[in-house]
């Protein structure tokens, strides 16, 4: 059975679904957070707290983060170009795509990025 980009384009719609609520979820708990955050004579409560805090913010930017590749990728699909890869303009393989549905690159070209990222 081959994946259609039809059938991607809805498993994009639904990831986005996904993380919007995620975002709202955390953006939410972000907020509490910051007018939870108070000074206190526990102090080791606040490290907690200062230490959650970090970890949600950190979260935050990188659901917001996918949150975007995925509107890329389905305003890619409305454009006509999904599934193209954006440095080199080859075909990005289904079976990539399937992965990671939101990449706008091929493997070679992302395995180039990262080599040259040092990852
Ligand atoms: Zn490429």
């Amino acid at each position: 059975m081959t994946t259609t980009k039809e059938q991607l384009h809805r498993v994009l719609l639904e990831l986005r679904n996904t993380y919007q609520n995620k975002h709202a979820q955390l953006e939410t708990a972000h907020a509490l957070d910051i007018t939870g955050t108070g000074y206190t004579n526990h102090q080791a409560d606040d490290a907690t707290l200062v230490y959650d805090q970090t970890v949600s913010a950190t979260t935050l930017r990188a659901v917001k983060t996918r949150l975007l590749q995925i509107e890329d990728a389905l305003s890619r699909y409305e454009q006509g170009t999904y599934g193209i890869c954006e440095n080199c303009g080859r075909e990005i393989d289904l079976a990539r795509l399937e992965a990671i549905p939101y990449t706008p690159h091929c493997l070679r070209c992302a395995e180039v990025r990262d080599y040259q990222a040092g990852i």
